[in-house]
């Protein structure tokens, strides 16, 4: 009597293990979507930035420069040669202010 209790006992137990196991995997692998997708957005805002630098530097070393560089500045981005075609948003950066004015 006692022996088939433990015996059930131990089947129970070695069902949740299984079952916590399995979760656990799904976990696994949804993290590993999760890091993927992670990754490929990180290497699309990569290119991006390439492409956006690149924009810039051809618009510094072609003629009408400082027009240009002013259009980037207004789109948001910096033109100030320490943050150079980053993300500006809508605050205003006194360093691209000067740069353009000095230009
Ligand atoms: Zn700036």
């Amino acid at each position: 009597m006692n022996e088939d209790r433990e015996t059930r006992l131990a089947e129970d137990h070695a069902e949740s293990l299984v079952a916590a196991l399995t979760a656990l995997e799904l976990k696994v692998v949804e993290v590993q979507r999760e890091i993927r997708r992670l990754r490929n957005y990180a290497r699309g805002l990569e290119e991006e930035n390439q492409r956006l630098r690149a924009m810039v530097a051809e618009a510094v070393s072609g003629g009408q420069g400082q027009e240009r560089l002013r259009l980037f500045y207004d789109q948001g981005y910096h033109v100030c040669p320490g943050q150079f075609g980053r993300v500006r948003g809508s605050q205003g950066c006194l360093f691209c202010l000067s740069f353009l004015e000095k230009s």
